[in-house]
């Protein structure tokens, strides 16, 4: 019998799907109120995951899932900043 690791995963708050920790972005809520993309997993905050898409990011912000998971209205201007920072990151 093999020993298996067992893989962390996180459900994406746009498509839903469960998909291992280290493929998504995770998205956290600071202290101050404030979300931000957390592309290296180190920021302190509440967090939610993403995959790395601008799809999902479209899809959470239809579906609401990151202000489900943060439990706050999400301010269109946030969306933005979080728009910009996927655009960085894809083309980082
Ligand atoms: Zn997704």
């Amino acid at each position: 019998m093999s020993v298996k690791k067992k893989v962390p995963v996180r459900q994406c708050v746009g498509c839903q799907e469960m998909k291992n920790k280290r493929d998504m972005l995770r998205v956290i809520k600071t202290a101050d109120g404030d979300i931000l993309l957390d592309a290296t997993g180190k920021k302190n905050g509440r967090g939610a995951y993403i995959c790395f898409c601008r799809e999902c990011l479209e899809k959470a912000i239809k579906n609401k899932g990151l202000e489900r998971s943060f439990k706050m209205a999400i301010p269109r201007e946030i969306y933005d900043q979080l728009r910009e920072e996927m655009t960085e990151i894809e083309n980082g």
